[in-house]
């Protein structure tokens, strides 16, 4: 099942509806400070406006829960696109209703006008068919270019589709290949680099990575549960008893199909996470019963970038320890780095692993950092996105 991409519709002319992810972080006083989400989407927005299309921008920000939040609107992101663009951009006080009418009748070749809030209206998250029928309403096509809630079948991500010709946007499609490619056609070596808290909500992505890679390395919180699975004791660190079976299953198949497994050799242990908290490098067999393992330590780091270092592909997904805490963020700087130059095709996941890459690194090292981290992580798992799912087939 091909879907259509931006490229394969005409929208000369047409209404299009184009769904983006503008939930950007705002200050207290409502100014934007990142506005990485916003310029994502300059590629759709300019082919759209070189077509003549009328732009008709739908997004959500913050969690309003269906009700009309004055701080969750999406004003201040009109303006900001509106600075980024060089070019008007109008704003709609409804996302359908008189003003959404009247500011899209008031739209010629190539103009765009951003509508309010999505989530102001309940029937958004619940994929209500009578909403998305009115938003389908506002136009003649409709374009998917928000990849960071495409894993939600929400009105304005999936259900609209089913009322309009469609296709997914240029960021939509940029993200999809990038992740396929990795899943499909890596250049191998291929090594997949898991992290962040629980095993529980990484195990779907292990199961579906593990027939895939050639090594598989395994650092944060989850590594603790792979620990305990060899016999180690673990001490105070975030440990889930329950999947020590699953993670003894994991590691005995990477065995049977002679896929390397690198799991933490020494960790940055502590009895508090804070930024003041003392914290002392122990052997992974030693971890003091009173503590917690925080951070991969020096030699797991040595490990790891051995491993790293001869990768053809780096699928990275994960912080290597608590890296917002200054005492625990040498593992996940060091695996940034090591990662960055490492010479290979480098796909991150997005969520805490765009963010420590954005704090410790620079983005531009990598071949494609994800700008949706639950996206992502569903593409990882090799299930479908129901926001890509919905649109039209070639
Ligand atoms: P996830 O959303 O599952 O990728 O988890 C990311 C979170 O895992 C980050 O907020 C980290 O602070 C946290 N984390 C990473 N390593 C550890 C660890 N060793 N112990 C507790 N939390 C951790």
């Amino acid at each position: 099942m091909k879907k259509k991409m931006l490229r394969d519709i005409d929208v000369a002319g047409k209404r299009v509806l184009v769904r983006v992810d503008y939930n950007v972080p705002q200050d207290e006083r409502g100014a934007v400070t990142d506005t990485s989400r916003i310029r994502e989407t300059l590629p759709t927005l300019h082919h759209l406006r070189e077509a003549g299309a009328r732009i008709i921008l739908v997004s959500h920000l913050g969690r309003p829960d269906g009700k009309v939040v004055p701080t969750l609107s999406l004003e201040p992101v009109a303006k900001e696109l509106q600075a980024i663009l060089g070019a008007p951009v109008a704003f709609a006080r409804d996302t359908i209703g008189p003003d959404a009418s009247a500011k899209i009748a008031a739209l010629g070749p190539g103009d765009i006008v951003l509508l309010e809030n999505v989530r102001f209206h309940p029937e958004e998250e619940a994929n209500d068919p009578t909403f998305a029928r009115s938003l389908a309403g506002l136009a003649d096509v409709y374009v998917n270019d928000a990849f960071g809630t495409a894993h939600r079948a929400h009105a304005s991500t999936a259900g609209v589709a089913a009322y309009l010709p469609s296709a997914a946007g240029m960021l939509m499609e940029r993200e999809i290949a990038a992740l396929g490619r990795v899943l499909e056609s890596p250049k191998r070596p291929l090594v997949a680099i898991v992290g962040g808290a629980k095993v529980s909500s990484k195990l779907a992505v292990l199961k579906n990575l593990l027939p895939r890679v050639d090594a598989l390395l395994i650092g944060g919180g989850m590594a603790c549960t792979f620990l305990k699975a060899k016999g180690l004791e673990v001490g105070r660190s975030l440990l889930e008893e329950e999947l020590v079976p699953t993670a003894r299953e994991l590691m005995d198949r990477t065995t049977r199909d002679g896929v390397r497994l690198d799991l933490p050799v020494d960790a940055v242990c502590a009895d508090r996470i804070d930024d003041a908290a003392r914290s002392v490098t122990v052997d992974a067999a030693r971890i003091p019963p009173d503590m917690m393992a925080l951070d991969i330590g020096p030699a797991s780091v040595a490990r790891f970038t051995n491993t790293i270092t001869g990768a053809g592909t780096i699928l990275w997904n994960g912080p290597m320890g608590v890296f917002e805490r200054r005492p625990f963020a040498g593992g996940t700087r060091a695996i940034a780095r090591a990662v960055a130059e490492s010479g290979a095709i480098t796909i991150v996941g997005g969520g805490d692993t765009a963010a420590a890459i954005e704090q410790f690194s620079d983005p531009a090292r990598f071949t494609h950092v994800s700008t949706g981290g639950g996206a992502s992580l569903e593409l990882l798992e090799g299930r479908t996105l129901p926001g890509v799912d919905a649109l039209s087939e070639t």
